[in-house]
């Protein structure tokens, strides 16, 4: 008897413990990832590059281009987040499909060094694990964002560049291609008319050939869980191996569930000084602020005030969208239940 009084005390201690420990998990849960769960909602945001992007120097066709591309890019994420599917897998294909497209400065667009060649950029990153993959300089690559992935999943580094992360790819089986793949006419001409001027001032049309065109994507799953990519050719005619802020944790690219995930584009040496992906999510980390607050303080005052152009798209893990820029344009658009956007200019 006294055995049985025993033996229900204790499984009755056991049994409060074990109500304690399943409601201070899903506490913690519901703090760290708000929307977790099999009917949470999903969000997707895109970006195809800030410039000094002129309303009527571009033609209907080039505007409905764009548009269309930057739908496209938008129904991949959207199908594979509306199956379930992980926030990596929308973001790397999402990416890929603008690498694909010769309209973006990333992958089949990039832009051209100042030799003639091609040096890609590109990085992801997780929001869960602040798990990260990036690679620079590289050549042969026909998606780089499938090469940052690969870092991501198949090694112990974050970041390889030029023909060491070009030899790692390869043995992960993330295509590679003849760098004749990379020419396009329309920026093999860029590249000309910006060496054709060096000497002289550039105008407003030629610095909307050297920079822009990078493509971003950050992405919310049903699991509540948040990542970031960015994948780019640079800037026009750049020299010397540069790399710029895309491939950059911290500065183009940054994902934390906690607060949100960030994908740049612009004038990368300010965007690597200022760190920017990862201020504006410390921004929100350390103030509260919100996606749109934090955007507007980092991109439009901060950098604005320095005469560092460019944007950022931002979501956070509720699924708010913010897509901040301090230039005349920015390819972009984000896409969640019932509600898209896709816009190049202010209004
Ligand atoms: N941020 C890129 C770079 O500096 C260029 C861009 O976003 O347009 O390489």
């Amino acid at each position: 008897m006294i055995r049985m009084q025993q033996y229900s005390g204790t499984l009755l201690a056991v049994c409060i413990v074990l109500m304690f420990t399943i409601q201070s998990c899903t506490q913690m849960d519901k703090k760290d990832n708000p929307v977790k769960g099999s009917n949470a909602p999903y969000a997707m945001v895109i970006h195809g590059g800030a410039g000094t992007l002129l309303k009527d120097k571009m033609t209907e066709q080039q505007k409905t281009d764009y548009i269309k591309a930057l739908n496209a890019a938008l129904d991949i994420g959207e199908r594979i987040l509306a199956d379930g599917g992980t926030s990596l897998d929308a973001v790397e294909n999402t990416i890929r499909y603008m690498e694909d497209s010769p309209l973006f400065n990333a992958g089949k667009g990039a832009v051209f060094t100042n030799a003639g060649t091609n040096e890609m950029d590109a990085s992801i990153m997780i929001g869960s694990d602040l798990q990260a993959g990036a690679i620079g300089g590289v050549g042969r690559i026909k998606n780089p964002i499938s090469g940052a992935r690969a870092v991501l999943e198949h090694s112990e580094h974050v970041m390889m560049v030029g023909i060491g992360a070009e030899t790692f790819a390869e043995r992960q089986n993330v295509t590679l291609v003849d760098s004749s793949y990379f020419f396009t006419q329309r920026r093999w001409d860029s590249l000309q008319r910006i060496k054709n001027k060096e000497t002289t001032e550039l105008s407003e049309s030629d610095d909307l050939d050297k920079k822009h065109g990078t493509v971003g994507a950050v992405a919310l799953d049903k699991e509540g869980n948040i990542v970031a990519g960015t994948s780019t050719g640079g800037m026009t005619n750049k020299r010397y191996n540069r790399i710029g802020d895309s491939p950059i944790i911290g500065a183009g690219t940054y994902a934390n569930n906690k607060t949100c995930g960030v994908s740049c584009t612009g004038h990368g040496e300010f965007f690597i000084r200022y760190a920017v992906a990862h201020d504006i999510s410390s921004v929100m980390e350390y103030t509260g602020a919100s996606v749109v607050e934090a955007g507007d303080l980092v991109i439009n005052n901060k950098l604005k005030d320095i005469g560092a152009t460019g944007g950022a798209i931002i979501l956070d893990n509720k699924g708010n969208v913010a897509m901040p820029f301090n230039t005349s344009g920015m390819y972009r658009g984000y896409t969640k239940p019932g509600e898209r956007v896709v816009k190049i200019f202010e209004d």
